[in-house]
């Protein structure tokens, strides 16, 4: 059984150990953030179960999906469970390891490039800087209600007066609200902000904005995947690795 990061969206971002996990599968468990294209590694007979969810529309409870793994592992089949990004950032990774655990079921796990990397170097925005931010935090946007330490909620205003870059995971739907808790606990309106969405596909997509204006970006940008990337370090934002730079579309205002 291997969980494995899928990487960001561009097929070539998927590790080689990755690849050669996918190879290997009997059984091959993915979502919405997997590009479907990594299928085309596995085995033509490798069984595809598709348990994909995104923004907030219906998928398999995730009881299910761990339920799949684990029955399907029992199996002796070799499962690759392959998770958008890396399988550990936001990905509900934890609960499906820790029930595989819990069947006694041995489990490898494959790191994946994560959207907020992989978002930064497709901008040529460095997350962190000597001279510009010295720390940098992976924070999600959307706080699932009742459940653990995200119950009492992301403490935004610390995270405002950190001077940290701030990249925002799940957070277009809640994004004028977020933008209200920064600005509230100290940020400055002018604080750059870099929203990319779809980072690293053809499709991608920059908004370059402040945290003042960000908010009215959040329409348009209603189901696709989006990193909001807040900090100093956005007025750094260069071409970056992207060869797709053509189909940026840039909304640019003066940082
Ligand atoms: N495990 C994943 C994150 C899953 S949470 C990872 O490590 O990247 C889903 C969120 O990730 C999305 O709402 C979006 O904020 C971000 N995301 C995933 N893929 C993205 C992409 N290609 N471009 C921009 N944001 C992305």
């Amino acid at each position: 059984m291997s969980l494995v990061g899928a990487g960001p969206g561009a097929v070539d971002l998927l590790t080689i150990r990755g690849q050669r996990l996918l190879a290997q599968a009997d059984v091959v468990v993915y979502d919405d953030l997997a590009n479907a294209e990594l299928l085309d590694f596995c085995p033509d007979e490798a069984r595809r179960i598709y348990v994909g969810k995104r923004g907030g529309r219906r998928s398999l409870p995730q009881e299910q999906i761990t339920q799949i793994l684990v029955s399907e592992a029992l199996k002796g089949l070799h499962v690759v469970r392959l998770k958008g990004g890396d399988p550990l950032v936001f990905g509900r990774g934890g609960e499906e390891i820790a029930v595989l655990a819990e069947a006694g079921i041995a489990y490898e796990i494959v790191p994946g490039v994560t959207a907020a990397v992989a978002a930064g170097a497709s901008i040529g925005v460095p997350l962190t800087h000597r001279e510009h931010a010295s720390s940098v935090v992976f924070v999600t946007g959307h706080e699932c209600a009742g459940k653990g330490p995200e119950q009492e909620g992301v403490n935004w205003p610390a995270l405002a007066a950190s001077g940290a870059t701030l990249c925002i995971y799940m957070g277009v739907r809640r994004l004028a609200e977020i933008v209200g808790k920064l600005i509230d606990g100290g940020a400055q309106g002018t604080t750059p902000v870099a929203i990319v969405a779809n980072a690293t596909l053809r499709s991608q997509e920059l908004y370059t904005t402040t945290l003042a204006e960000a908010a009215q970006f959040a329409e348009q940008l209603k189901g696709k995947p989006s990193l909001i990337i807040v900090g100093q370090v956005v007025r750094l934002a260069g071409s970056g690795t992207s060869h797709w730079e053509s189909v940026i579309s840039q909304v640019p205002v003066a940082l």
